[in-house]
């Protein structure tokens, strides 16, 4: 029975985190009480972080990628207390609010903010043009937030570009806000925290999230859960290992860069454009209101990133117009809620002492061959089932 209630306290706590695109009174009926119970340090974080103060951010998103259990019960209240608070507050610090600091006009003008995911292999040029990116739209007064996540961290056992020094420049500027490093010690890190930082981000003030992946592949699907428009950059030619992933990217992809279109490779981008645009034909659309698009560009030199913004700002225009951008968070929102549920389920149950006692048991006869890891799996769990 005990067990019963705590399960349905635990459900009650992961609410609080199923919250990323909910209508506004679901917030306010469930976090009436959010500022009483978060300590003063983390009532004070939070205000901070609305404040737009970036240690603030820094030390909210480390709060909420803790795997400790009262840091998990603080998160959720905190995530609820600064979503409630910045949905209240008319001073946000976007550019619909005319908030100025740059000169050109604003690229994404619906009032919503902008998740932009970027996904493609090492060396493609990711960070090279986010850093470009990012500066263009700085310059158009908006805040950018980058988040690099490793979606393959549980197999090279942390952030493989984690110490390397990027986006030197976009790190600097005020209106920038270059997350470092933030899977390390976190398994799974795209699944586990990604959209919670996201949000977050949105609530300091950000309205452009990029979201980019620094795993080796096969994380488009693992990013696109947690953003609007994904842009796969890949460089020009590219051998079997990527014409292997070819499918998998156009599949997933809402817009297609071909990079390094300068010097000696400009030549070979244009063959690369011309066969991925010809194999788009044959690749099923995402979304009915948006074919994918295939630019080619240079993140260093700055050719076709005129065109490629034009793109950007197009796809959310639409999007937002025609509610494809609210269906797809919400979409996200659920995909969110089971998974976390199905990971607190998993955790919930293999911390018991019958469970790990059994697995003991279980662990030797696997070792002598005398069952298979299914038939183990199933007996887990029939035990669980009978404590239940
Ligand atoms: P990432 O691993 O995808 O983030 O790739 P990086 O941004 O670190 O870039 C990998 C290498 O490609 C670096 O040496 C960059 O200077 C280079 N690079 C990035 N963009 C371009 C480009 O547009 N043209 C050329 N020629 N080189 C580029």
């Amino acid at each position: 029975m005990s067990a019963v209630v705590k399960m349905l306290s635990h459900i009650k706590s992961l609410s609080f985190r199923i919250r990323l695109n909910f209508p506004q009174q679901y917030f306010r009926f469930i976090s009436s009480s959010a500022a009483q119970t978060l300590t003063p340090d983390n009532l004070i974080l939070a205000d901070g972080l609305l404040e737009g103060k970036r240690y603030c951010l820094a030390r909210c998103i480390t709060l909420t990628e803790s795997s400790r259990d009262d840091h998990k019960e603080q998160a959720a209240l905190l995530m609820d207390y600064v979503m409630r608070k910045h949905s209240d507050s008319k001073t946000s610090h976007n550019s619909a609010n005319g908030n100025k600091h740059g000169t050109a006009p604003p690229l994404f003008t619906s009032g919503k903010t902008m998740r932009l995911g970027i996904a493609g292999p090492p060396g493609a040029g990711k960070s090279t043009f986010i850093e470009a990116l990012g500066m263009r739209l700085v310059a158009r007064n908006h805040r950018v937030a980058v988040i690099p996540v490793d979606p393959s961290s549980h197999i090279s056992g942390g952030s493989i570009l984690g110490d390397k020094t990027r986006m030197e420049e976009l790190s600097k500027s005020p209106h920038a806000y270059v997350r470092a490093s933030p899977t390390r010690g976190v398994l799974g890190g795209i699944a586990e925290h990604t959209a919670d930082v996201i949000t977050l981000c949105e609530c300091a003030g950000y309205d452009v999230v990029i979201v980019e992946s620094v795993g080796l592949g096969q994380s488009e699907v693992d990013i696109d859960h947690a953003v609007d428009l994904l842009l796969m950059i890949v460089p020009p030619g590219g051998g079997d290992g990527l014409q292997a992933q070819k499918k998998g990217i156009m599949e997933a992809a809402d817009m297609i860069a071909i990079n390094k279109a300068d010097g000696s490779l400009a030549l070979q981008a244009k063959h690369t454009r011309a066969d991925y645009s010809g194999s788009m034909a044959f690749v099923r659309q995402k979304h009915p209101h948006w074919k994918p698009a295939v630019l080619m560009m240079s993140a260093r030199t700055g050719l076709g990133l005129d065109e490629l913004e034009g793109k950007l700002a197009q796809f959310h225009g639409i999007m937002s117009e025609c509610g494809g951008l609210e269906a797809k968070r919400m979409k996200q929102a659920i995909h969110w809620m089971w998974s976390q549920y199905r990971r607190d389920i998993v955790r919930y149950w293999e911390d018991k002492q019958f469970v790990q006692d059994k697995a003991a048991v279980l662990r030797q006869e696997l070792a002598a061959g005398r069952i298979t890891p299914r038939a183990a799996a199933g007996k887990l769990m029939e035990i669980t089932k009978s404590h239940n």
